[in-house]
């Protein structure tokens, strides 16, 4: 069966642009032109992946964003943002808010199913559970997509994840935010350095103690240190 992908957009022209790409590229696609008829898909749905457009007739994409990251059955569903060009701000605060990815308006369609793929394939690359251990503190199960910090679970976004599970497959390594770039989303990044230092940023505030195993190398990049 196909993986069903909602929009959230009330422009109906990038609605039926994103359908089209989407769909030729296999997915099953529904959109939605408001927040209250996509809460009410939400009451007997569970998309694989939603596209949140910010600004909404009754509501925002960020309030959606963090209604879904706040409820058990959706709280790793994967959220692309999209946000118009003059909306720096909120796309931080997107990404605080749990969104994996944000896509800046104008876009090109094939961009947006690249990063779709992309975020999917980050979020059901692994499947064999395997532990990782750094410090003594941090627990990384990569089969159960799970972190924790003595024996505490932490919610992290699958982007945080993959950034945690890269820097700790190679302790002591110091991976560029180029590198990092890449290992997420591969010839198809279209972001700016930044981008790393943001998920890093939240990704120490969910980390609690364990958040001084990750060491920020002065103009270079990042690396774990026990
Ligand atoms: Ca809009």
């Amino acid at each position: 069966m196909n993986k069903l992908i909602a929009i959230v957009e009330d422009e109906p022209d990038i609605v039926e642009l994103i359908k089209i790409h989407l769909t030729k590229a296999g997915f099953n696609v529904k959109g939605f032109p408001d927040g209250q008829s996509f809460f009410k898909f939400l009451g007997k749905n569970d998309p694989a992946l939603v596209i949140l457009d910010l600004m909404l007739p009754d509501t925002d994409g960020l309030e959606i964003c963090k209604f879904m990251r706040n409820k058990e059955e959706f709280s790793s569903t994967p959220i692309i943002m999209l946000t118009a060009k003059s909306e720096e701000v909120d796309k931080i605060l997107g990404l605080e808010l749990g969104a994996d990815d944000y896509v800046t308006k104008p876009f090109s369609p094939r961009e947006l199913v690249a990063r779709v793929k992309a975020v999917l394939r980050r979020k059901n690359g692994k499947k064999e559970s395997e532990k990782i251990l750094v410090g003594d503190l941090l627990v990384i199960d990569s089969g159960r997509y799970e972190v924790s910090v003595r024996e505490k679970k932490v919610e992290l976004t699958s982007t945080e994840f993959k950034i945690l599970e890269l820097l700790c497959s190679r302790k002591g390594w110091v991976f560029t935010r180029d590198k990092i770039l890449n290992y997420l989303w591969g010839e198809e990044k279209a972001v700016i350095d930044r981008t790393v230092d943001v998920h890093i940023k939240h990704l120490r505030e969910k980390l609690g103690e364990a958040a001084r195993l990750i060491k920020n190398i002065r103009g270079v990049g990042y690396k774990i240190e026990e």
